[in-house]
């Protein structure tokens, strides 16, 4: 990893979740608690911000202006933004992203520039509208001083993208002590396709949403027992700052106290001991020792499937919510993870069962995510 790379601190500071001061209006933040959460986090030693064009409407890069660019020098800190290319309708306004992003942050160039959620059936646009060369157009022009991109999707995908794109600075990834071995999210895989590539990570959902903030019983009661003062999140933070090739890892944060105690424990971050790393791993084991669909992620089914459902995902959310016991969390992921092959699409065929070497019943699986989370 470079020297600059380096010398940011891994502890992040995500913007998409802020504060607000109408709970029904995205765009209502809260600057002046976002200004205390800034500085809090300013004094800890943070310095990376990570937003995007879409975050709060647009008002996330906003109030980073008012909170952040207006109040400290530029090389105090730096910022992370993202284009959703997926999601817009044209070429020409996926690429005016940057200068509006630009013109909301008050900023003369963006540290980071992402390509977000790349993957699936989505990285089909950005090749469409030609983001990877203009991306390196603009980091020529010095609008952007670093190219990379975001993705929830496998080591497989991951490998493929950085293969046709080597020239990617950086790379953002979904990495959490849950999804380590994951078969779906491939944590630890990913990991290593982007260490073999040469290309450092930005890792997200180091607390999964906020599920690994809040646990069950049978898995905080191991944490709590081993170390009685720690937070929760501190486990899953702790677990990302110590991963080797990462650039910084993006706590997502709403409130003060949330900023307070993620700071504290990066003051006070030491990797874990012996000890430590065998309460999380009996925590692991705890989440994951209910009964979940034995799915593989061996992808067989898909292959199969006439309807394009998006069987090893939906499987992946069923176990997820077993796991973590929270419907409205993973109906949240599912409205976006299978909107490209929802349950409900299912003709009931079969075609999938006959292919699945771990017997699973499929249909009646995805009948049960039809009726939780659509
Ligand atoms: S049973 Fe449903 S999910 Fe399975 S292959 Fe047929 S349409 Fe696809
Ligand atoms: S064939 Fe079975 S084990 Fe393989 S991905 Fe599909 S559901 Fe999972």
């Amino acid at each position: 990893m470079n020297q600059e790379f380096e010398s940011i601190p891994k502890f992040g500071f995500g913007c998409m979740r802020l504060p607000l001061t109408d709970p029904e209006d995205q765009t209502s933040i809260d600057i002046d608690q976002f200004k205390k959460m800034v500085d809090e986090f300013m004094g800890a030693g943070g310095t990376y911000f990570d937003t995007a064009h879409v975050y709060h409407q647009g008002a996330s890069e906003r109030a980073l202006k008012e909170a952040l660019v207006d109040r400290y020098p530029r090389d105090a800190y730096t910022v992370a933004t993202k284009c959703l290319a997926w999601a817009i309708e044209s070429a020409e306004e996926a690429k005016q992203n940057l200068a509006v992003s630009l013109e909301r942050l008050g900023l003369d160039y963006v540290d980071f520039y992402l390509l977000h959620n790349v993957g699936g059936n989505r990285t089909a646009r950005f090749d469409e509208y030609g983001m990877w060369d203009f991306v390196q157009q603009k980091k020529a022009e010095g609008l952007i001083k670093n190219v990379g991109f975001s993705i929830h999707d496998g080591a497989e995908t991951l490998d493929a993208l950085l293969t046709a794109h080597p020239n990617m600075d950086f790379v953002q990834l979904q990495v959490n002590y849950l999804d380590w071995d994951d078969p779906v999210v491939e944590a630890r895989a990913c990991m290593e396709v982007a260490a073999r590539h040469g290309v450092p990570v930005v890792i997200m959902e180091p607390v999964r949403g906020g599920r690994l903030a809040d646990l069950p019983e049978r898995a905080a009661r191991i944490l709590h027992e081993a170390a009685p003062d720690a937070s929760l999140a501190s486990w899953a933070y702790r677990f990302c700052w110590h991963l080797p090739n990462v650039i910084s890892v993006l706590a997502g944060m709403s409130t003060l106290d949330q900023v307070k105690d993620n700071a504290a424990s990066f003051k006070a971050d030491k990797p874990f001991t012996e000890a430590e790393q065998a309460a999380l791993d009996e925590a692991v084991a705890a989440l994951k020792s209910v009964p979940t669909v034995p799915c593989t992620n061996c992808r067989y089914c898909a292959k199969e499937c006439p309807q394009g459902v998006k069987i090893p995902e939906i499987m992946g959310l069923l176990n997820l919510e077993l796991m973590v016991e929270d419907r409205e969390f993973v109906k949240g992921l599912y409205s976006w993870q299978a909107a490209a092959g929802p349950a409900s699409t299912c003709i009931e065929c079969g075609a999938c069962e006959q292919m699945c070497p771990q017997s699973i019943d499929i249909i009646d699986q995805l009948a049960l995510a039809a009726e939780r989370y659509e």
